[in-house]
């Protein structure tokens, strides 16, 4: 791939690998996968009751692996290494 630069070769040499498939991550892909009750109130409006707290799922783009459920931890993960 030609608009690869040196600077980006090098940083390549030190990618977090998914624990899963082993696949040397840069991205993560992540959804937001947001649950809870909903129902009717007493005057008939929807009403949401969300239980989940961010919400966020972020895995490994080539196996789906789960890596993290929050931000903090999703960035430490693709520092590390
Ligand atoms: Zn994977």
């Amino acid at each position: 791939m030609s608009f690869i630069t040196n600077d980006m070769a090098e940083k390549k040499l030190n990618m977090p690998k998914c624990p899963k498939c082993e696949a040397e991550i840069e991205i993560l892909s992540y959804s937001n996968e947001e649950y809870g009750k909903f129902r009717l109130d007493n005057e008939g409006h929807p009403f949401h009751n969300v239980q989940s707290g961010d919400g966020y799922n972020y895995n490994c783009p080539e196996c789906g692996h789960i890596i993290a459920f929050e931000e903090e931890k999703a960035i430490k993960f693709l520092r590390s290494c």
